[in-house]
């Protein structure tokens, strides 16, 4: 096939996004990206769209995110992504929030709204820009890899011709009711809207020995924090960090 050649059969062919996750940032692309004529597919490995906006009660209770025996056995455990808890109202106003011409809630809705106006924003937006079709939800990306030539490129447009030729081969891992599905997709580019608060990270060095030594009761990161039912009468310790903050309570 001659540069030519190549050059037509990519500028005919439709570039296909992956988009990681359907929590705000990944909702958002993905009608941008639509927008603009591309072909999109969501990977979201929960049930729903909201990401962080949405609280789960169940918490597997350990420090990491993903299971114990890795990707390949069943995948994100969702039930660990967010750091939601019950009570939480937004610490921006509702307007700073908005997305660019859908607006939250009405003029009787909080300035700091409860977590729930939020995850319904966000189902409402999703609903509205017709994104479920795209979406693919119980479906975890699992690697990620580029596929990229090799031909070394001087010439800027040949260059470019190059660059969109390269593609990703994205792993997934579909779990519908403990059925584990495995394939591999390939894409012209990703945006990773996979979220930043689902590591929990408790002190180590130091202040990880002083927390253990000082404290006989339970400490817990504020991640899996989600309602005040079970510390009525305790003495509770916050320890800040940078990001966020840790919760200690004696035993009693
Ligand atoms: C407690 C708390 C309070 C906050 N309050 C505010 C606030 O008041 N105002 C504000 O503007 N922002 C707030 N934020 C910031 C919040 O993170 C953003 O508002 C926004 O929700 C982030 O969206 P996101 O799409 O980047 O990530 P997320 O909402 O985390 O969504 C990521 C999605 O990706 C999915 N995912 C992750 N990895 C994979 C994978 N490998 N394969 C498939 N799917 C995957 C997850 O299941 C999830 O649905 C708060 C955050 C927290 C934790």
């Amino acid at each position: 096939m001659t540069v030519n050649e190549t050059r037509i059969s990519i500028a005919e062919r439709r570039r296909r996004v992956c988009i990681i996750g359907a929590g705000a940032g990944g909702l958002i692309s993905c009608k941008e990206l639509i927008d603009q004529g591309l072909e999109v597919v969501v990977y979201e490995a929960a049930e729903c769209v909201g990401g962080t906006w949405v609280l789960r009660d169940q918490d597997g209770g350990t420090s990491t995110s993903y299971s114990s025996t890795g990707y390949g056995n069943r995948g994100l455990d969702v039930n660990q992504h967010s750091s939601m808890y019950d009570a939480l109202h937004t610490n921006l106003p509702k307007d700073l929030m908005n997305i660019p011409g859908f607006t939250m809630g009405d003029d009787h809705t909080e300035r700091y709204p409860h977590r729930t106006v939020v995850r319904d924003y966000l189902q409402d937006y999703c609903d509205v820009c017709g994104l479920a079709a795209h979406i693919q939800f119980n479906t975890t990306v699992t690697r990620a890899e580029y596929m990229g030539s090799s031909v070394a490129c001087k010439d800027a447009e040949i260059h470019k011709l190059y660059y969109c030729d390269r593609q990703w081969s994205v792993h997934l891992l579909t779990n519908v009711d403990g059925v584990i599905e495995e394939r591999v997709e390939r894409f012209d580019a990703i945006v990773s809207a996979n979220g930043h608060y689902s590591q929990p990270r408790l002190p180590t060095g130091s202040l990880g020995q002083q927390l253990k030594s000082h404290y006989t009761g339970s400490v817990i990161h504020s991640h899996r924090y989600r309602r005040p039912n079970g510390y009525e009468g305790k003495d509770i310790a916050f320890q800040p960090t940078t990001t966020q903050c840790s919760l200690h309570h004696n035993g009693d």
